[in-house]
């Protein structure tokens, strides 16, 4: 166990950490080593010391996982009630307010999030089963069309079949179950192939939905490497879909890999949004709305605003306000409730980011960063900090950092930062900041992104869609657009009376 201080943590989530054991796969209802006997070493990114071992699983555990999926869903699970199949959503949603508590400190155990960061994620994963549940109550008649007094057409929701779903490490908890939600409503069975560098809450996911009482197959956890696993996932036959959230690069591999079965898709992938800051704009939010847009869940975050494209006018105050904020924000503990930065989740990431530093210095940026305090030098610690003098034909721009760093560029009108802002191939997200409300809508519709906040920073409904354009995504996520991409429309064509068909032959 790694020795870390849980301090601020409450009495369930020091429980749930004393109690980490070594994970094993969830497959047809039960917790199994994998074939191979094959385990991973999970490790804490604060300390990097080992958390755990994990079973690691590749095509001989996708195919037993695929093969239980299938069994369920041709059997119990595709043939229970509509009310029934939903009872269970509304039980593992309440499973998961119920065990919020634990759930949280885990994920930030595992990740380096910050816990009142990963609070407010967690309590959104459970609400994801609800609205699920309830879409799904209302919708699974779709359209009706009386084409005269002799015919109806109308269309039916069907569940696709298997799921496939990959996962990322940021927010792993929430983004798992932003799939499994809308996959297990409309009634598909799931394998859920989570990130191996966050296994902890996926595993605890996994107890939950097993002591929910689903049938057994309907919903299976593979832990294991994205070539192994991941890759069997995608490629297997009997997989009707895939949906992944990841990097851009993966994603066009999956898709490739995807091909000869014929999948579909949906691709939520990586980001480069730009914050457009006009020289009318509330300049105090618009700081908040930075620095939080930027430096909260550590700057692992696919809508983080890591171009701040700031008007001339107004630059040199804001920068300064800027690089004050950056001095001034809390690194440290990712398990103390007034952490603002933790560490980043691996080291192989940290080398990453720490590596983009350095080319930043090349091209010629002047680098500012906060500091992080020596008793913390065992962690992935990337200080929050400030590119400055960037422009946008560095590489630091035109590629994704993943960590808690912001280029900064001026721009001297609407057309000059609409042109920079929508001059890299990602399309994830924008955020545009001005009191002239024409110039905020021109602006926003100018700009090549999925989504884009005026005067505003993520904040989301869950019937709003997510997802991004370019080579951020193909499809969205959320709202009704999961629940259209978890089902397949069927049309039902019916004669009303006694039409005859013109008769061919004798
Ligand atoms: P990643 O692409 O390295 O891995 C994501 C998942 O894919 C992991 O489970 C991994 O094991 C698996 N994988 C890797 N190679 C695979 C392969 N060949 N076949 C099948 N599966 C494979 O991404 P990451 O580093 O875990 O996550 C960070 C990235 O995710 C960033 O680019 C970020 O912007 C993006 N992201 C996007 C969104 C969004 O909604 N657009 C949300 C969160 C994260």
């Amino acid at each position: 166990m790694s020795d870390v201080s849980l301090a601020d943590i409450n009495e369930a989530g020091k429980r749930v950490i004393s109690e980490i054991h070594d994970i094993q796969l969830y497959i047809d209802g039960s917790f199994v080593d994998a074939e191979s006997k094959e385990q991973f070493e999970n490790v804490n990114p604060f300390t990097n010391e080992k958390i755990n071992q994990v079973a690691s699983g590749d095509r001989a555990d996708i195919e037993k996982a695929v093969k239980a999926a299938r069994k369920a869903f041709k059997g119990e699970w595709g043939n229970l009630p509509l009310k029934e199949r939903l009872s269970y959503i509304y039980k593992i949603a309440d499973l998961i307010d119920e065990h919020i508590e634990e759930i949280a400190p885990l994920e930030s155990f595992d990740t380096g999030l910050p816990v009142s960061q990963t609070k407010k994620m967690v309590a959104r994963a459970a609400q994801n089963f609800r609205f699920y549940a309830e879409m799904v109550s209302s919708r699974l008649v779709g359209d009706a069309y009386q084409v005269d007094d002799q015919f109806l057409n109308y269309t039916i929701h069907k569940p696709v079949g298997i799921a496939g779903l990959i996962t990322p490490w940021n927010a792993p908890f929430m983004l798992e179950t932003w799939k499994i939600a809308p996959a297990l409503a409309t009634g598909n069975t799931v394998v859920l192939k989570p990130a191996e560098w966050s296994p902890l809450t996926a595993n605890r996911l996994a107890e939950i939905i097993d002591k929910a009482g689903l049938p057994d197959g309907v919903f299976n956890v593979v832990h294991g490497y994205g070539e192994k696993a991941g890759a069997s996932l995608v490629a297997h036959e009997d997989v009707e879909l895939i949906s992944f959230t990841g990097e851009t690069t993966t994603g066009s591999e999956i898709m490739k890999n995807g091909a000869d079965s014929l999948k579909q898709f949906s691709m939520e992938l990586g980001g480069k949004s730009p914050i457009i800051v006009f020289e009318d704009a509330d300049m105090e939010r618009a700081l908040d709305a930075c620095t939080w847009g930027i430096f909260s869940f550590n700057g692992e975050r696919c809508t983080a605003n890591s171009r701040l494209y700031i008007h001339e006018d107004v630059a040199e105050d804001f920068i300064l306000k800027l690089k004050d904020r950056v001095q001034n924000i809390v690194v440290g503990d990712p398990m103390k409730e007034d952490t603002q930065v933790g560490p980043l989740i691996h080291t192989d990431h940290y080398e990453n980011v720490k590596n983009y530093l350095d080319i930043a210095e090349q091209e010629g940026c002047q680098v500012i960063s906060g500091t992080v305090p020596d008793e913390f030098s065992r962690g992935n610690f990337i200080a929050p900090t400030l590119l400055l003098n960037a422009t946008n034909s560095m590489q630091v721009i035109q590629e994704e950092i993943f960590g808690p760093v912001i280029a900064v560029m001026t721009f001297k009108d609407e057309e000059e930062v609409i042109e920079k802002a929508n001059d890299v191939r990602y399309g994830l997200a924008g955020y545009v900041w001005t009191k002239d409300l024409q110039r905020g809508h021109r602006v926003a519709q100018a700009v090549d992104s999925g989504m884009l906040w005026i005067n505003s920073q993520n904040v989301r409904d869950l019937r709003t869609p997510f997802g991004g354009s370019k080579h951020s995504g193909i499809g969205r996520e959320g709202g009704h657009y999961a629940f259209e991409f978890y089902t397949e429309v069927q049309i039902i064509h019916v004669a009303l009376g006694d039409h005859r068909i013109p008769q061919f032959g004798k």
